[in-house]
């Protein structure tokens, strides 16, 4: 194993990364290291090696060592505002220095009145294969002293020759090759070892920690891949990797040979072994990604490109921008999948693992350290990772490219500081028509007035084929540049169902296709009629099927939608896009809103959960090895009283008067809510309100469900948050592609959760709710209910099915079925259960 030393630049007192008041660093958003609070001004080297960074301003230096090691030295925080006063560069970028030699003199007053904290990060810029060792305590150092060592193997540095590399190849029996879910299988198990982890296949090689670099490999059935690792845990690493593709190759079995995702068709229409060979005259034949049958207008939209600058202001300052832009995007993405349903979580999950892909990273940083443009760089590093994957003849990896390109925007958008990439005004009924189509394009349109999509490129597979089924917004693609001659708001007719676009259709076929879109809508409206009903079990039982939102137009679509009430309403959703804290009058105007929105219906207001997979712009929180496990929900809030308190003045005050109902996220005691509840108190004191609200306790903890009967006693109501207590359940991170499969709330040790903490609620006769996605699962309804739970929270769209299938149980049927599913071994034995209990219409029992 390789070391380096890395001594003090400078006098000072020593702290580690966390003090420094820069999430940039503090976040180890630029690597890991130490800080020094600087006495002397004198910077020198802090080891020998290149110079690789120096830029006018002379307030930050990188150095790369002859191992391929960069450190970068940032004097002080937002020093860069100086412009260089009071800095002097000492060697010029190129220059080999030893350790101790002088780099930069800088005058400490100067430097100390102009920057928001001296504070001088040390940091080793790509930690990748590297760890830190023997690093120093805080305290007082002298420049030359050792600060920490570098232990590890450097990404690209060749193996040192005391350090043999150990490898296998094998032969590739995956149907579908190294597509993309492999390839994050594969990732993820790479970046749990230190080694230096290569595959090798077709002459080309690839970083294994690099999901992009494994699919631009481009391995295919049958195909021989070589796994290569160096460093101290090279043997495992190769080893796991192996296991990987064995376990990539069960998850292909159990789910059957190149089987569809779930609920969509995807086969090329019935005659036409290619799409778009036998066209009728006026008609194109393109392949189903989504099916349905519409009439709308032809509307063209062509992609806007977003402007970039080649050249940047300085390699630290474009880092750190590009850093910055990628915590934007990513909390972003989170917000946008938790608005969503389970396709658009899997899309985000694939998205955010491009975004932190380490080869796209390591490219786009190569490029700003060589002077470019943050925006340029990431567009660079992205568009030549597309040029590998386009150049492969596997169409399911050309599918991957979209994902990248919409990555791409969404970081470009964040470095040009806007916030959707497309925001068309459309006219009703469109037909979208364009060569290719974005999942983030698709969700910034307005989907009520889009009738259709046509693409003449795309594929029945990719990510936006997805969501446009999770939208029902019929769909095809692959039709073939003949579409570009389609005018602009000519009336054409979608079959999405037998795999045709009319182009010219006569006046006869106009009218009976717009027959039978009606009829079709005409159903649709029924059940939207009878969800506005008050919900009963066909027992009599009343069962309230409520809404989860996230903002006004969710409020709006619940209402349409019959929903009696909200259940959830994501209060950190409302806010998380945005620098500062949300005030008190913009909260309410937005808690307000909604309430308006809903009507008589109750309102159930969760106090903000932040942190773990909803990180916050605005709060910062410290670095956690395991933020799921860390502060997050109402740990968050008790740790920051003031923006707790921020929030409930707010929603105490929305009118009328105890409308809302307040819910806290992720319980594990009773002490917890006896804490908010004294603060609830208190405001109500302050503001003058003596009306009694409503308080509830989530159940998203193995603690919470076991703790149910002792919390029950503090609430009045409880509401299950599936999502999490399936994950803290089953030790499995919900967002984690791969075990998105096995991460099944129906796992009877979830079962067993719920129904301790129905029971609790049951027995203290107060309500039991369920707001996690289980909700809406309608294998699951019957368990829920026979479990004692008495409301279910579902996004607005699933309300009208949830209600007409409660209406079709009886809740004593429900009882023995839940019963019976409790003693099962598994998730799918649970599901094989009940799905060979309920009827063909999947309602009744
Ligand atoms: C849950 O965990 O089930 C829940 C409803 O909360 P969220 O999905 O917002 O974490
Ligand atoms: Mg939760």
């Amino acid at each position: 194993m390789s070391t380096q030393q890395i001594l003090a630049p400078f006098d000072g007192w020593c702290s580690v990364l966390d003090e420094v008041p820069d999430p940039v660093f503090s976040g180890r958003m630029l690597g890991d290291g130490l800080a020094i609070d600087p006495t002397s001004g004198i910077l020198v080297a802090p080891c020998a090696g290149e110079i690789i960074t120096l830029p006018a301003s002379a307030h930050a230096v990188s150095i790369r060592t002859a191992q391929g090691i960069d450190v970068l030295i940032h004097v002080g925080i937002d020093t860069v505002q100086l412009g260089g006063r009071g800095f002097e560069a000492r060697v010029r970028p190129g220059a080999i220095v030893r350790a101790g030699d002088e780099l930069i003199r800088f005058d400490l007053d100067v430097a100390a009145r102009g920057a928001k904290s001296l504070m001088t990060p040390i940091v080793v810029t790509s930690m990748d294969g590297l760890r830190l060792q023997r690093c120093r305590a805080p305290g007082l150092v002298s420049a030359g002293d050792l600060l920490f060592e570098i232990a590890g193997t450097a990404a690209g540095v060749d193996t040192p020759a005391n350090e043999p590399a150990v490898g296998r190849t094998l032969i590739v029996t995956l149907r579908q090759g190294l597509h993309a879910r492999p390839a994050a299988l594969l990732a993820q198990r790479a970046k749990s070892f230190g080694a230096q982890t290569t595959l090798r296949a077709h002459g080309r090689s690839a970083n294994a920690r690099s999901v992009v670099a494994i699919m631009a490999l481009g391995v295919r059935h049958g195909d021989e891949l070589s796994i290569q690792a160096s460093g101290v845990d090279a043997a495992q690493s190769v080893a796991s990797l192996a296991a990987g593709i064995e376990e990539a190759l069960r998850m292909e079995s159990a789910a059957g040979h190149g089987a569809a995702p779930p609920g969509r068709t995807v086969a090329t229409p019935a005659g036409s072994a290619e799409p778009n060979s036998t066209n009728a005259p006026g008609a194109l034949r393109g392949v189903i990604a989504a099916a349905g049958v519409a009439v709308g207008r032809a509307t063209r939209i062509e992609r806007r490109e977003i402007a970039v600058a080649e050249n940047g202001a300085g390699p630290v300052h474009e880092s750190a921008e590009l850093e910055q832009a990628r915590v934007h995007v990513r909390a972003r993405l989170a917000r946008v999948a938790a608005t969503g349903g389970a396709a658009r979580r899997e899309i985000i999950a694939a998205h955010l693992e491009f975004l932190d892909d380490p080869q796209l990273n390591e490219a786009a940083q190569d490029l700003i350290a060589a002077g470019k443009g943050a925006g340029f760089a990431w567009r660079s590093a992205i568009r030549s990772s597309v040029g590998a994957l386009e150049a492969l003849e596997d169409s399911r990896l050309r599918e991957r490219v979209d994902d990248l390109l919409d990555v791409e925007s969404h970081v470009l958008l964040a470095l040009a500081g806007e916030a959707r990439p497309m925001n068309i005004p459309l006219p009703e009924r469109a037909v979208l028509v364009a060569d290719d189509l974005l999942p983030s394009e698709l969700t910034a349109l307005d989907g009520a007035r889009l009738a259709a999509i046509c693409l003449g490129g795309g594929g029945a597979t990719s990510h936006v084929a997805i969501l446009a089924a999770a939208m029902e917004i019929p769909m095809l693609v692959g039709l073939g540049a003949g579409i570009r001659n389609i005018a602009d708001g000519a009336t054409v007719i979608v079959d999405a169902d037998a795999g045709t676009l009319q182009t010219a259709p006569t006046a006869a076929a106009i009218e009976q296709a717009r027959a039978a879109v009606e009829a079709r809508r005409m159903r649709r409206e029924q059940t939207q009629a009878e969800a506005q009903r008050e919900c009963r079990a066909l027992d009599g039982t009343r069962v309230e099927v409520f809404a989860n939102l996230g903002n006004v137009m969710d409020a709006a679509a619940a209402v349409v939608n019959g929903a009696e009430g909200c259940g959830l309403l994501r209060t950190e959703f409302l806010f998380i896009d945005r620098e500062t804290a949300p005030a008190e009058a913009e909260q309410l105007a937005a808690y307000q809103d909604i309430a308006a929105a809903l009507g008589p219906r109750p309102l159930i207001l969760r106090l903000m959960d932040v942190g773990g997979d909803k990180p916050l712009r605005y709060l910062p929180l410290p670095a956690e090895e395991n933020p799921a496990l860390g502060l997050r929900g109402v740990r968050t809030a008790l740790a920051y009283p003031d923006l707790m308190r921020t929030q409930l003045r707010a929603a105490l005050r929305v009118q009328p008067a105890g409308k809302v109902r307040l819910l806290v996220p992720m319980i594990t005691d009773v002490a917890e809510i006896l804490a908010v509840r004294g603060i609830i108190d208190e405001i109500k004191a302050e503001i003058g309100i003596h009306d009694r609200i409503e308080l509830g306790a989530m159940i998203e903890t193995p603690a919470a469900a076991l703790m149910a009967s002792d919390l029950v006693r503090e609430v009045d109501f409880l509401s299950i948050g599936s999502n999490d207590l399936t994950q803290y359940t089953l030790a499995m991170d919900r967002g984690h592609p791969e075990l998105a499969a096995r991460t099944d709330a129906l796992h009877p040790a979830v079962l067993k959760l719920v129904a301790a903490a129905a029971g609790a609620g049951v027995a203290a006769g107060k309500m039991v709710a369920v707001c996690g996605g289980v909700a809406a699962d309608r294998i699951a309804v019957p368990i829920l209910l026979g479990l004692g739970v008495r409301e279910l929270s579902v996004v607005p769209a699933a309300v009208p099915a949830i209600k007409r299938q409660i209406r079709s149980l009886k809740i004593d049927d429900c009882r023995e079925l839940a019963a019976r599913c409790l003693e099962l071994a598994s998730a799918a034995q649970v599901r094989a259960a009940v799905a060979r209990t309920i009827g063909p219409a999947g309602d009744t029992l």
